[in-house]
């Protein structure tokens, strides 16, 4: 699964620059290919060796029996009134992902910025069966190669013609059940050589894999860390992720606080609003509490109803009565407008509708 082949080629997109470097050496190409070729795909954005016009002939040929460009196909697209725009990409063996292009950072309340946001999977699917996800409710089905990662970004970029400056790995599956690939193409997206863009403007969300998060914590790049909290006590989030029975929150803000002393940077509670269920004051002051604690801040995001699950969104007043809880908390807080609401294309949503 794991492979770096698709067919009989390599994904070049999945090639540190040593990678590279190593197999011209092998050939014994002069080392100012590698810079030649990295420019080609990364500044050109050339899809094809063929194409590579001061590389020679016999390189050019070489390089496309090893290794394969593009690897992902757009094959529809949706874009709300808002224009947040929902991609679904074909990867080579037919399965399905989904990436998101957010024009700004939809902060009703709190701090709005202008930036052009890319949302990236890291798996087919997800295997950890939060119960309000549309992701998981196909189960797993493959890790995406880094290259598969990298590519998600190049295309969005390519199909709008904008450079993305904020990546959030906040798509379908769990990054950290995939952290060599996410890892690798983290360092692909950051690297000069590469697409070039700054570590502080990633983020890697998770449901809390512990071992990850501290592992994380020794990766050697500022990425940031968001945490899917969605409830501040183990009663309610085991009911709705089944990961916390497993990592439990004492384990979680551990590993949190390890990671905020290792890194000394912000950490995010990303934080689900479903009526009835996780939207009541007493979780409110727990969060705040937990918040507190890790120095995180608290995103909020009005719940967004899949077809098939039955949880629902809080009314407005419930939404607004728990942001100001927070704020009366002294919290650093948004509440989120999720902007595919209107179109059943939250996340993981627009593969199902495709699969089923
Ligand atoms: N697996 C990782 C990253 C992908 S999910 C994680 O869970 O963090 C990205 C975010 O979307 C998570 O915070 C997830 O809980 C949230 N999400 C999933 N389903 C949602 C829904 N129906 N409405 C709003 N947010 C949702
Ligand atoms: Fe997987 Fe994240 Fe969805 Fe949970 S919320 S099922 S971990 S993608």
């Amino acid at each position: 699964m794991n492979s770096q082949k698709m067919g009989d080629l390599r994904i070049f997109k999945s090639l540190s620059e040593e990678g590279l470097s190593a197999w011209m050496k092998e050939r014994g190409e002069p080392q100012f290919r590698v810079a030649q070729v990295l420019d080609w795909v990364y500044v050109k954005r050339c899809s094809s060796f063929e194409k590579m016009s001061n590389i020679s002939q016999g390189l050019r040929q070489a390089l496309a029996e090893e290794f394969l460009i593009p690897v992902l196909e757009n094959v529809r697209k949706i874009g709300a009134a808002d224009t947040t725009q929902k991609f679904l990409f074909k990867l080579r063996d037919g399965q399905l992902i989904e990436s998101v292009l957010i024009p700004a950072s939809p902060a009703l309340y709190g701090e709005p910025t202008d930036r052009l946001t890319a949302c990236l999977s890291s798996q087919v699917g997800c295997a950890y069966g939060c119960t309000f996800c549309a992701s998981g409710l196909n189960g797993w089905k493959r890790n995406l190669e880094a290259g598969e990662i990298v590519e998600q970004l190049m295309l969005l970029e390519e199909i709008s013609g904008n450079r993305v400056n904020n990546i959030v790995f906040m798509g379908m599956g769990e990054p950290f059940a995939n952290f060599a690939n996410l890892t690798k193409a983290i360092e692909i997206l950051n690297a000069s050589w590469g697409v070039g863009l700054g570590a502080r403007h990633m983020t890697v969300s998770t449901s809390g894999l512990v071992p990850q998060i501290r592992q994380f914590a020794e990766f050697p790049l500022q990425v940031r860390l968001a945490i899917s909290l969605h409830a501040a006590t183990d009663i309610v989030r085991s009911k709705i992720m089944p990961i916390n029975r497993r990592y439990p929150l004492s384990d979680l803000l551990e590993a949190l606080d390890y990671f905020h002393l290792r890194k000394k940077q912000r950490i995010t509670f990303e934080y689900i609003l479903i009526k009835g269920i996780n939207d009541g004051l007493d979780q409110a002051a727990l969060l705040a509490q937990h918040a507190r604690r890790v120095s995180a801040k608290v995103n909020l995001i009005p719940y967004n109803t899949v077809s098939g699950l039955s949880w629902e969104r809080p009314e407005l007043a419930t939404q607004q009565v728990f942001f100001q809880s927070l704020v009366d908390q002294g919290i650093s807080v948004t509440l989120r407008r999720e902007k595919g609401h209107d179109i059943a294309a939250a996340c993981g949503q627009l593969r199902l509708q495709s699969i089923q």
